[in-house]
């Protein structure tokens, strides 16, 4: 029997990621893979892991697996405060943030406390795929303001933050995904004082920032709203530990204004309750334990090297076919095929011939809310060992 009940109205606004499809494919036996969105599964500190498991049984037994408070677990948001504040931020209380399940979850809290059908909201071209299917699931119209190597173009956001008058606009500053780029200190400055002047909610997406491989980001644009009056209140901070410790422990948070995290605490009671607090203390005691310092230094270091070995692979093999701007952290290089001599110059055409070659990359032209640059490619090289990194870029080459 075929199922006849219709669906919701808001389901008509998404349509199942073009991507996907490719992502069937990847299966294919001896595939060389840089299509990935996943930090290395090899770097997760599993003895870390274990040893705040351990602890978290054995000193709070009660709360690590009976039901908690929906802001999150305290003690973890303690420690989320202080991470914080090791980064640059000024001093947080703890119940300035509360605890996500992912940061997936609290761009969907964002839409859900704030987006009615038809609210416009402006995010990057390019930016991350499921953000635009959650804001489009609960209506959002959006607009995209154009990215340069140094991330948003801040003239360009204004202009559009006049003409469009958004609910807010969305931007992930550092190591964007898919872009890579780094927003840089002047444009964030510019970013916070715009956000005053229009009284317009910013949020700031921030899961790679602690990625970097050589130099310190500039300080994200929460730890900058500290020197702009006013920008605080109209600031949205996500944070994760998926991409430093681990996807699968869920563990996500949300800074921002106290009337916005009343209204997404009480959506997210409806959802889920709570983040789990099993994987809260777990994630408390890591932190605790003062592990991530270590943690952090080691994924910084094998992800620089394979960053480099990619930017080196793609500029020796592919030459004027391809353009990049040289990432300086994150998991992602951002790449545009220049079609120079007649070579191929659409993305998702290359993605079909470079699966036939065996390497998988994924097509650029998904990640824009409008008018995708279909010469784009997301190259992961997060996954991938440096000899790898080789041979596959030079498949690549013969895709092309
Ligand atoms: N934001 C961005 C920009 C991401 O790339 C991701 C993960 N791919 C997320 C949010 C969600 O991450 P998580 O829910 O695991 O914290």
């Amino acid at each position: 029997m075929p199922f006849t009940t219709p669906f919701a109205d808001r389901l008509n606004n998404v349509e199942t990621s073009a991507i996907r499809e490719l992502f069937k494919l990847l299966g294919k036996p001896g595939i060389i893979s840089f299509a990935g969105g996943f930090p290395d599964s090899a770097m997760f500190d599993v003895d870390g892991i274990r040893e705040a498991v351990n602890a978290a049984l054995t000193e709070e037994p009660g709360a690590a697996l009976q039901y908690g408070a929906t802001e999150g677990y305290q003690p973890l948001r303690e420690q989320i405060a202080s991470f914080m504040k090791g980064k640059g931020t000024q001093a947080l209380a703890p119940e300035e943030l509360i605890v996500t399940t992912g940061s997936q979850q609290a761009l969907d809290l964002l839409g859900k406390t704030l987006i009615s059908p038809g609210d416009k909201v402006i995010v990057e071209g390019p930016t991350f795929l499921a953000t635009i299917q959650c804001f489009r699931l609960y209506g959002a119209e959006l607009i995209t303001a154009p990215v340069d190597g140094d991330g948003v173009q801040t003239d360009a956001l204004e202009k559009l933050i006049e003409q469009h008058k958004p609910k807010f606009v969305y931007l992930i500053p550092t190591f964007g995904n898919p872009s890579g780029a780094m927003l840089n200190l002047e444009r964030r400055q510019r970013v916070l004082e715009m956000a005053v002047k229009h009284n317009t909610l910013i949020v700031e997406d921030d899961p790679y920032g602690d990625l970097y491989f050589g130099e310190a980001p500039p300080p994200s644009l929460l730890a900058l709203s500290a020197s702009v009056p006013g920008s605080r209140e109209l600031l949205v901070h996500c944070g994760s530990l998926s991409k430093v410790l681990s996807p699968g422990l869920r563990v996500g948070w949300m800074v921002g204004p106290a009337e916005l995290l009343a209204k997404a605490t009480m959506c997210k009671q409806f959802s889920d309750a709570h983040t789990s607090t099993f994987a809260q203390a777990t994630a408390a005691q890591y932190l605790k334990a003062g592990r991530m310092p270590a943690t952090l230094a080691k994924v910084r270091a094998v992800y620089a090297e394979r960053a480099t070995t990619m930017g080196h692979a793609l500029r020796r093999e592919l030459g004027d076919a391809i353009s990049f701007v040289q990432p300086q952290g994150g998991l992602f290089v951002w790449a545009r095929l220049t079609g120079a001599g007649g070579k191929v110059a659409d993305g998702g055409e290359l993605a079909k011939r470079a699966i036939e070659k065996g390497v998988a990359f994924v097509p650029g032209a998904p990640f824009y809310a409008s008018q995708p640059d279909r010469a784009t490619l997301r190259l992961s090289f997060a996954t991938v060992g440096v000899d790898k990194i080789e041979e596959g870029v030079g498949r690549l080459r013969d895709a092309i």
